[in-house]
């Protein structure tokens, strides 16, 4: 390999990425809200004279299409896939998440590690590239709205301009580790029906809040139908993350929902799970109470290859950037993570999971300013050291 993109990759400045992602940071793009950040990205892309184009797959919430063409005509291209949205659910800050800020070597702000930060690491891959006059072989980004388990924004650029060969990074938090596999999710509620009645009628009532917590036991506790999946060892797994019941201290119940998450393995879908689930509710539903069993939102595992050429490329990669080489593999807890890596699969791209970030349901998010700029010379690097035959 010429030394070419690692010159390039090295020269790669850490304070542009690092404000790059502040900016992403500073802008709102939870769920149902990716335009604002879609036209700061486009926009900046425009300005490094690259062709970019904005998808609008339902009115306000484009994806963000871009392309630095190869200069070995005919060699599949590599995709860089991030997705828009990003909340931080949870209180406790220190400071504005809205408004990153930097300590020493960390970046913090409101969904830096999943994914804003990666995303500014694939944006500057793209303009060194375009810099460069480009790689040899088309440079793709593929930054998409609601990910939010479906991979809603995913499935539709795909399904609209693909592409349907060549290879994908998805940009997920790793800690810059190479993953190859991590499970789907099936998501359900169970809305459990009762009758209110007051403490001093209680004969007369029907405690669904009661109903639903026999119900969470046997949810919380059962065995889903499965074969054992040796890339996604510790899965599946379940949690009941939510149970809402009741209006007032002093009378029953009429109505309690539980809200859950199932991470599967190849051979589960929402068929298998919603059977399973149907079984444990009707040996734990109190006699009286009825209740609704919906599942609400469902995506595939990705079953990927570590010994693909991409995962070479990129543990070749890093570790000329880096110095040592990456860990690849699905340890926990990017197992249960469900990335968009499942569709750039499902469409014939070989795929990994690759990002700079170790996320968590925390505050104070944050990502390393030198593993952000380390991901964007990666991403640049990995291109040239795809196979150069078709
Ligand atoms: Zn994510």
């Amino acid at each position: 390999m010429s030394q070419l993109p690692y010159d390039a990759a090295q020269a790669i400045d850490a304070d542009d990425v690092a404000s790059l992602a502040t900016g992403l940071c500073n802008i709102a793009s939870d769920r149902d809200n990716e335009g604002a950040i879609a036209e700061h990205i486009a926009r900046r892309l425009e300005r490094s004279g690259i062709e970019v184009h904005l998808e609008e797959v339902v009115a306000g919430r484009p994806n963000v299409v871009a392309r630095v063409p190869g200069t070995d005509g005919g060699l599949p291209p590599l995709v860089l896939n991030g997705h828009l949205d990003g909340a931080f659910h949870v209180d406790g800050w220190r400071r504005d998440a809205l408004a990153g800020w930097v300590e020493g070597d960390r970046l913090y702000g409101g969904a830096v590690s999943d994914m804003k930060g990666g995303l500014a690491s694939m944006v500057v891959a793209m303009e060194t590239a375009a810099r460069l006059g480009g790689t040899p072989r088309d440079l793709i980004l593929q930054a998409v709205m609601h990910h939010d388990t479906v991979g809603l924004g995913t499935k539709y650029l795909l399904a609209s301009e693909g592409p349907t060969e060549g290879y994908a990074i998805c940009g997920e938090p790793s800690n810059l580790s190479i993953h190859v596999a991590n499970g789907g999710a099936v998501k359900f509620s169970i809305a459990v029906k009762g009758r209110a009645s007051h403490i001093s009628r209680l004969d007369e009532g029907i405690d669904a809040l009661a109903s639903a917590v026999g119900v969470y036991s046997g949810v919380a506790s059962m065995a889903f139908t499965h074969q054992a999946h040796p890339s996604l060892p510790d899965l599946p797994i379940v949690l009941v993350g939510v149970l809402q019941a009741g209006f007032a201290a002093g009378c029953t119940a009429p109505e309690a929902t539980l809200l859950g998450d199932v991470r599967t393995v190849p051979g589960m879908d929402r068929h298998t799970v919603r059977a399973d689930l149907r079984r444990i509710i009707d040996q734990h539903l109190s006699p009286d109470t009825t209740c609704e069993l919906r599942i609400t939102a469902a995506q595939k595992s990705f079953i990927g290859n570590a010994d693909s050429p991409l995962v070479a490329a990129l543990r070749t990669a890093h570790t000329r950037i880096r110095g040592a080489a990456p860990a690849v593999g699905s340890p926990m807890p990017g197992q249960a993570f469900v990335t968009d890596a499942a569709d750039l699969a499902a469409i014939g791209l070989d795929s990994a999971v690759y990002g700079p970030g170790d996320w968590h349901y925390a505050p104070d998010e944050w990502v390393s300013i030198t593993d952000l700029r380390d991901a964007a010379a990666i991403y640049l690097a990995t291109a040239y050291e795809l196979p150069h035959s078709p």
